[in-house]
């Protein structure tokens, strides 16, 4: 990144001194127009499509107790191990930035004895935190969005999930999703597997890379999803989850793909995923795209955590969840917000801007859940010319234009930027409401035609 550096001078000594321009810390950015456009249009497509699920939106603080991490995601994971912000804050506490939603929102539920007396269902959207090596689609400061259901064992949930992650990102426009299945088994079945495994990665220990010949010991099933060409022929061979499968495990498995394909979902089954995190079992899946590519294919994952409730401190609860980045998704969706369009105002004269300002608020306030934005208008007086290149340059799909033979004639001009047409509307004296309504209603129209 390149540093700005501005000179200044202090006036107590006369000497000149160095600025430096302050930047956002390293893999942190801003969000800002027009991707933040972007950013909302996940959000709301996100909220709309889980409540109507019956997913409600939980809040969690950004800040958690550094143990609810160690105790969940687990102490030999990469995200705890190297990835954490951790302090001590002033009371001298360990606290750290939360590096992933699903913890947290379990020691929610598990603190609210309401939400603990029947099967919750809710989804959260905000930022994680992770010092990671940012690279693109990489960054330290990064946004999920998630769904979790807690307490319920039922398939059905495992597949309604998917059904409706499949539908959520086929409405963002993004078709080339793929979602890939496992199950990775439950504490009957896993620990049997987990001996065949690392005796089998123990008898190859030379044939794998630095990190792996490590996670034998520490956390042998990560070893399955390696990236590594050195660890590409060990892994051809290893024993595998499905071949362990309890006969539980084996008939919720058997379930959640049936409920899949009579859906008509498309998945494909993956015998070497597993997750990175400690607490899943049984149902493990991810959303995936070719066009990512390497390591960084996926668009979010998730799965079963039967075990989870558990390991911070309460009776076995069974859940299952989901969690997207938010920047990979938008890596996938188009720039333009198809449905949206954009309104400029432009205003010829003072005596028209005083006149047409109350329209334009009403309108403004009309055309709210109505996908029209009015943009930049920083209600300044130009001729015709200017406001309609920088109508241009902001990309605009429509114009409101007025100045003194409209404010005489009573009249509004809608111009389609894009098309090239204009049209007059009829400006009511006096009412600004049912001004704004009439040019409200032609810009709806307009836009769906
Ligand atoms: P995880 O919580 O590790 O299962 O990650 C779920 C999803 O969050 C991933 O598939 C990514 O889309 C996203 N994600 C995880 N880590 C990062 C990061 N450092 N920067 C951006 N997105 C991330």
């Amino acid at each position: 990144m390149t540093e700005i550096i501005l000179f200044g001078i202090d006036f107590s000594t006369s000497s000149v001194i160095k600025i430096t321009m302050i930047q956002s810390p390293r893999g942190m950015k801003d969000v800002l127009p027009p991707e933040s456009g972007k950013w909302e249009r996940l959000e709301r497509t996100a909220s709309g499509i889980f409540s109507s699920f019956g997913y409600k939106l939980l809040v969690t603080p950004v800040v958690e107790k550094t143990e609810l991490f160690v105790r969940s995601v687990g102490e030999a994971t990469d995200v705890v191990s190297k990835e954490m912000y951790v302090f001590t804050d002033r009371g001298g506490e360990s606290i750290c930035l939360r590096p992933e939603g699903t913890a947290p929102v379990m020691r929610a539920y598990l603190n609210s004895p309401e939400l603990k007396s029947r099967t919750m269902k809710a989804w959260y959207w905000g930022p994680m935190f992770r010092y990671e090596r940012p690279q693109k689609g990489r960054y330290r400061q990064f946004y999920q969005f998630g769904v979790e259901a807690i307490g319920s064992n039922s398939p059905y949930i495992d597949a309604e999930i998917i059904y409706m992650l499949d539908h959520f990102y086929k409405n963002l426009g993004i078709l080339d999703v793929r979602v890939e299945l496992n199950s990775i088994g439950c504490e009957l079945c896993r620990p049997p597997y987990k001996v065949q495994l690392v005796d089998y990665l123990k008898s190859k220990s030379s044939e794998l890379c630095e990190d792996c010949k490590k996670r034998i010991e520490t956390n042998p099933l990560r070893v399955l999803d390696c990236k590594s060409e050195t660890c590409s022929s060990v892994i051809k061979n290893v024993p595998l989850m499905g071949d362990f499968l309890c006969s539980d495990c084996k008939s919720h498995n058997n379930a959640v793909l049936k409920v899949l394909d009579d859906c008509g979902v498309k998945y494909s089954e993956n015998p070497m995923l597993v997750r990175g995190l400690d607490y899943y079992s049984k149902t493990v899946f991810e959303f995936v795209s070719e066009q990512l590519g390497g390591r960084q294919n996926a668009l979010g994952g998730g799965g079963r955590y039967d075990s989870l409730s558990e390991q911070i401190g309460a009776e076995k609860i069974p859940s299952v969840g989901y969690a997207g980045g938010v920047e990979r998704t938008l890596l996938f969706m188009n720039d333009e917000d198809k449905k949206a369009c954009d309104v400029y105002i432009a205003m010829l004269d003072d005596d028209t801007l005083r006149a047409c300002a109350p329209i334009v608020f009403e309108a403004k306030k009309l055309s709210l859940g109505e996908d029209i934005n009015f943009i930049d208008d920083d209600f300044k007086v130009r001729d015709i010319k200017k406001h309609l290149s920088k109508a241009d340059k902001l990309g605009a799909r429509f114009a409101i234009i007025a100045g003194s033979q409209e404010l005489d004639s009573g009249s509004l001009i809608i111009k389609d930027l894009m098309l090239k047409k204009e049209e007059k509307i009829t400006m009511h004296k006096n009412d600004a409401k049912r001004s704004a309504e009439a040019v409200v209603r032609r810009l709806l129209e307009k836009k769906n035609s």
